[in-house]
């Protein structure tokens, strides 16, 4: 596949360039290429343990990060490998500060989506370098950003940085599946550990490259809703040299079908009035009117509906959304079948009434004998509001890596384990330091990947932020 180098160079990029690259060059700033090391070194080992639910652990790679706090020097009870399972282990990790503020949370999970070898062109469980990629499940979500923290907080240590209170590093289970949710867990088992000022979650976030460039660092203070429901259609069955009416796999097929015409309302809310707004600027003509006229809040349908054709992101932004992501049906392939059944994951506005998704995807289905269930019950995710004093902290340590871009906050269509800590009132900020592609987005899909240059860049850009809050 074809990989553009990417067009924008920054300041330590630069640098690296003219010297020939960090590996046999002085160091541009004190640390940097044993870091970028370290950083590598740590990705690699996170990306080859295989954490997905079906046969990985995470206990494994709690352990694997675990060796590191303790070989460098931590005390043993601030390093502990807990939970509620054999293979769903988290780890966490006290790095102590002055006392002089609250502690905070450092929060990225280590399960993973499962990937097929067969549907990928390299190895997703070995991180391979290509064309100035690091491929690898996980890479983007949320290894690398895993790995970063890691990075930062056992050079703190290294360089006898004390920061101004303690931070918690919590390297979790469950967040991809919901089953031994590690957050959850520490919520409930040690909450003195999540007794903390605010929560930095690195599951998304910016900076986002728009236009070949590191253009805004976008801080997720809000997210969608997840509610996921189960269709079936059922049927007595029996020989299938004797079929008739009633198959379930039609009539659950035909449902499907009616449901892909299905358009939940383009609307915006605070939260995306104010993302448009910002990324306003950075675009021209239309596109950029259109934006402008979303954060306005105008009754503007057909500036909604093109904002909304104009990417998949944008279109996640303005509406709630319903797909189908997984079929099964039948017992026997000489039996006619009495059962089918679809998975329709949802991911709904923050203010998206639940039983308003239920009545729409009734009527889309159009069949009042497929059964329609929620698999589990939401968990209303209230957005949450942008602290000046943080964006600030963090806009300068981003000018200092990728020159002066704005931090902004914005509503992730997807869902991080940030709900469950806002659900109780700790305010989570969403964002990774890994400047990529939003248009190339391959978290849970195939050939996952990141820039190896935004890594790099995130690591002395995760290092910094923390030495400054
Ligand atoms: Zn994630």
């Amino acid at each position: 596949m074809s990989c553009p180098a990417p067009r924008y160079i920054t300041p330590i990029l630069i640098l690296l360039l003219a010297v020939g690259g960090h590996a046999t060059a002085a160091a541009p700033a004190s640390g940097t290429d044993a870091a970028i090391d370290e950083g590598r070194a740590l990705l690699r080992e996170l990306i080859e343990i295989d954490t997905t639910p079906g046969h990985g652990s995470t206990t494994r790679a709690a352990e694997a990060m675990a060796a590191h706090f303790r070989s460098a020097g931590f005390p043993a009870q601030d390093v502990e490998v807990v939970g509620s399972a054999a293979r769903k282990g988290n780890l966490l990790v006290r790095l102590r500060g002055r006392g002089e503020r609250a502690p905070i949370l450092l929060m990225a999970h280590l399960d993973v989506v499962a990937a097929l070898r067969e549907d990928w062109n390299v190895d997703p469980f070995k991180l391979t370098e290509r064309d100035g990629y690091f491929y690898g499940r996980g890479t983007l979500d949320v290894k690398g950003g895993a790995a970063g923290l890691v990075g930062a907080l056992l050079r703190l240590h290294r360089d006898g940085i004390k920061p101004r209170g303690d931070y918690i590093l919590a390297l979790t289970a469950g967040e991809e599946d919901g089953v031994d949710n590690g957050i959850e867990w520490l919520l409930q088992h040690r909450p003195d550990a999540m007794r903390v000022a605010y929560a930095l979650n690195v599951d998304g976030g910016g900076p986002e490259i728009r236009h070949g460039k590191a253009a805004v660092l976008s801080v997720e203070t809000a997210e969608k809703v997840y509610l996921s429901y189960s269709v079936t259609a059922r049927h007595p069955g029996g020989h299938s040299s004797l079929p008739g009416a009633g198959n379930p796999v039609y009539r659950l097929a035909a449902g499907l079908h009616r449901l892909a015409d299905l358009q939940f309302p383009l609307r915006s809310n605070p939260t995306t009035r104010a993302y448009f707004g910002a990324l306003a600027d950075l675009h021209d003509g239309q596109l950029a009117e259109d934006m402008r006229a979303v954060a306005r809040n105008e009754e503007n349908p057909e500036a909604l509906s093109r904002l909304a054709a104009s990417s998949l992101y944008n279109n996640a932004q303005l509406r709630t959304t319903c797909v189908p992501t997984l079929l099964s049906g039948g017992h026997a392939e000489n039996a006619l079948p009495q059962q089918a059944r679809a998975t329709i994951n949802c991911r709904l506005l923050p203010d998206e009434p639940f039983d308003e998704v239920d009545q729409r995807l009734r009527s889309a289905l159009a069949d009042p004998e497929l059964e329609l269930r929620r698999i589990a019950e939401p968990t209303p995710s209230p957005a949450g509001r942008r602290d000046e004093q943080l964006f600030t902290r963090i806009e300068a340590v981003a000018a200092e890596i990728w020159g002066p871009i704005p931090a902004r906050a914005y509503m992730s269509a997807g869902a991080t384990d940030a709900v469950y800590l806002r659900a109780l009132g700790t305010p989570v900020y969403v964002f990774s330091g890994i400047a990529y592609d939003v248009d190339d987005d391959r978290s849970h899909g195939q050939d996952e990947r990141i820039l190896v240059a935004s890594y790099d860049q995130s690591l002395e850009f995760l290092y910094r932020l923390l030495k400054s809050l």
